[in-house]
């Protein structure tokens, strides 16, 4: 079972890409509405929060995290 692995909110994603070509681990593939889709969430490695980080939409939490936070 993953305990970590990103979660992106489509209501505020842009579809800019950035996530998906930031992460090394090809957690991510682009799906047919052209945003990124978390395919690989085993991939994801556990408390990295890249991703998010980089999202100047805010739309990527992270599931494992108990704080919530970005
Ligand atoms: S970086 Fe954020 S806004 Fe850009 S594609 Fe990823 S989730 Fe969407
Ligand atoms: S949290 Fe890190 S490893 Fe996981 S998808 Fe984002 S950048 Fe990749």
């Amino acid at each position: 079972m993953e305990r970590w692995y990103p979660i992106i909110d489509y209501a505020q994603c842009s579809g800019c890409m950035q996530c998906y070509n930031f992460c090394p681990h090809g957690v991510f593939e682009i799906g047919p509405d052209g945003k990124p889709k978390v395919t690989h969430p085993e991939n994801c490695v556990e408390f990295c929060k890249g991703c998010g980080k980089i999202c100047d939409r805010k739309a990527i939490t992270f599931f494992g995290d108990k704080k919530g936070g970005k």
